[in-house]
């Protein structure tokens, strides 16, 4: 298994330079993640102002594919309403699950060689679903 392609520079830049990362205490809504199987952990919070992702930040700690997919993550979402956001993550997975085309000239597309390790996919796609599921818990 050829690891070396998983972490490509992309990769390596978000997992050393994670973008809006940090605690955030106004949140509007936060939620947490775990994979057991890799030891991620991810916490990702959002606020909303005018009906948009007006900032949304993460912690965590874990494999580089964990915390850049979460980095990245932040970045794609920024700006977007929350049917935006909901189409975002949906969208990732379909990509992860091998269904769909990654976008070319996106940072996300870094991740696509992780399709080929099933075992990681959880790593990637852990900080999306705990995104989703503090939407879901914040519409509740
Ligand atoms: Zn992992």
């Amino acid at each position: 298994m050829d690891l070396g392609a998983l972490y490509q520079d992309v990769i390596l830049d978000h997992n050393r330079a994670p973008r809006n990362f940090g605690e955030m205490s106004d949140a509007s809504a936060s939620s947490a993640g775990h994979n057991p199987m890799c030891g991620d952990e991810v916490t990702v919070y959002t606020n909303f102002r005018d009906d948009k992702i007006a900032d949304v930040r993460f912690t965590g700690r874990g494999c580089s594919i964990s915390q850049a997919s979460a980095s990245m993550m932040t970045e794609q979402l920024l700006g977007k309403n929350l049917e935006e956001a909901e189409a975002e993550v949906e969208r990732f997975k379909t990509m992860m699950a091998g269904k769909e085309d990654f976008p070319e000239a996106e940072d996300l597309t870094a991740l696509e060689g992780v399709i080929r390790h099933p075992s990681r996919i959880r790593c990637a796609t852990l900080a999306w679903t705990a995104f989703h599921k503090g939407l879901l818990e914040q519409k509740a």
